[in-house]
């Protein structure tokens, strides 16, 4: 068989396939395999999550993702890692990691599986065309043309297209017959129009954000946030990143509104900052604001609420008012997001309907086959988009014939 894309979906299906007898021919364009590996968790490889619950992988038919997942849960995944030499960690949240938090050595290790077990892999290898014929496939590329009856697509998605992001194999597919859900960035930062995150760039803190789309409430994450000359990234925004650019892609207007105190109710804020007002001390207002907030977020706070009184001794109820509104409810417009060169991940692929779920077999071309972000499968942050990656790629590699 014939496996294009040598990432973690097509190595897992290459070594599954070649541990059952199948000749297993992979064809990578970069010069060495796994680089979204290489770089996944900060080069520490979030491999796997420990509760790889079906509701943490988003999909237009999320009945076919848990029927895809079915019998896939995170100890399938493990012996599969630990076959081959990867022995896990969890960390918070459920997020496993190579014992050795080296993401090197997980490429390492697969790669070395594949040649113990006589897996061809040819990188430097681009795929141009892909056509059916009579028995199986004929393959252009920048080696040759190649010809198999079993065709496996592991291409990925067009997201970081610097470590080999394409949608290449989703124009194949959909040259097949396909149908594809465009691919949109997920897991990316968010870019604004307006001018003083780049007041407050490099300001990052605990925030809870909220993403309004055509006014009405989307979703919402707490956790990290930072200012950017752009707009805003952090984790907060990456986790709701792919609610926006869907609705961005839909061009309807969106929005944040920015709790930058979480922590802090409306009654207790209101509490603390009228108490500390001291008409004796009389600070500058930029001044006594810097006493609870950034002093970066300061005169941005204070443009917004439009106040323009000069010190502590001016403040009355109708200020605190204002200036709680705006710092548990900042509202950012966003333009759009980062594009695919910043994005962990794509939304959309291939349309699961068209795929049998226990086989990863095309249901439209026999004999081709699909796995890992090709499809239309984005998962959260925390080892889900590899976890799901294994996972397809072990069934698809269970699924192919041996008799090649
Ligand atoms: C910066 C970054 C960090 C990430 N961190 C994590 C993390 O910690 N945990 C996690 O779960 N997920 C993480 N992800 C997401 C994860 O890397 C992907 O979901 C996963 O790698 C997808 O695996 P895949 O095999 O489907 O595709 P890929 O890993 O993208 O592999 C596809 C391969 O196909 C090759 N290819 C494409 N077109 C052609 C062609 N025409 N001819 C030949 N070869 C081709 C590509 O060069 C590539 O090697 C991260 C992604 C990025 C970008």
């Amino acid at each position: 068989m014939l496996i294009v894309g040598a990432g973690a979906a097509g190595l897992a299906a290459a070594i599954t396939a070649a541990r059952r007898g199948v000749e297993v021919v992979v064809l990578e364009q970069n010069e060495r395999p796994g680089k979204k590996i290489l770089v996944s968790g900060n080069g520490r490889c979030n491999i796997a999550n420990r509760r790889p619950d079906p509701a943490r992988f988003h999909s237009t038919r999320p009945e076919r993702v848990k029927e895809i997942l079915r019998g896939y849960d995170a100890k399938k995944v493990l012996d599969f890692l630990h076959s081959v030499g990867i022995e896990t960690e969890e960390e918070e949240e459920g997020k496993l990691f190579p014992m050795g938090r080296q993401a090197a050595s997980v490429v390492n290790l697969l790669t070395r599986e594949c040649q113990r077990l006589g897996v061809e892999l040819v990188t430097g290898c681009q795929v141009m065309e892909i056509r059916r014929e009579k028995e199986g496939f004929s393959l252009k590329s920048s080696q040759g043309t190649h010809r198999c009856r079993q065709l496996l697509l592991t291409t990925g998605s067009p997201a970081a297209p610097q470590l080999g992001g394409s949608n290449a194999g989703m124009l194949f597919a959909q040259s097949l017959g396909h149908r594809l859900i465009p691919p949109r960035p997920a897991l990316v930062a968010l870019e604004s129009d307006a001018s003083w995150p780049k007041r407050a760039s490099g300001v990052k803190l605990h925030a809870r954000v909220r993403l309004l789309a055509s006014d009405s409430f989307v979703t919402e994450r707490e956790g990290d946030l930072l200012f950017t000359d752009y707009g805003v990234s952090g984790l907060a925004v990456l986790d709701l990143s792919r609610e926006a650019s869907l609705r961005l892609a839909e061009w309807e207007p969106c929005e944040l509104s920015i709790d930058l105190m979480p922590g802090w109710s409306k009654e207790r804020l209101s509490k603390l900052l009228t108490e500390r007002i001291d008409p004796d001390r009389d600070l500058p207002l930029d001044l006594w604001l810097e006493g609870v907030l950034h002093r970066k977020l300061v005169p941005v706070i204070l443009k917004i609420t439009g106040i323009r009184i000069g010190s502590e001794k001016q403040l009355n109820r109708k200020i605190i008012r204002q200036l709680l509104y705006t710092i548990k409810n900042l509202k950012l417009p966003i333009r759009q997001t980062r594009d695919f060169r910043y994005a962990e991940v794509a939304t959309g692929g291939i349309n699961l309907a068209e795929v049998d779920p226990e086989r990863m077999e095309s249901r439209k071309v026999p004999g081709l086959y699909f796995a890992g972000e090709i499809l239309d499968v984005d998962g959260d942050r925390g080892g889900f988009n590899f976890h799901w990656a294994w996972s397809t790629g072990i069934r698809a590699g269970m699924s192919v014939k041996s008799e090649e």
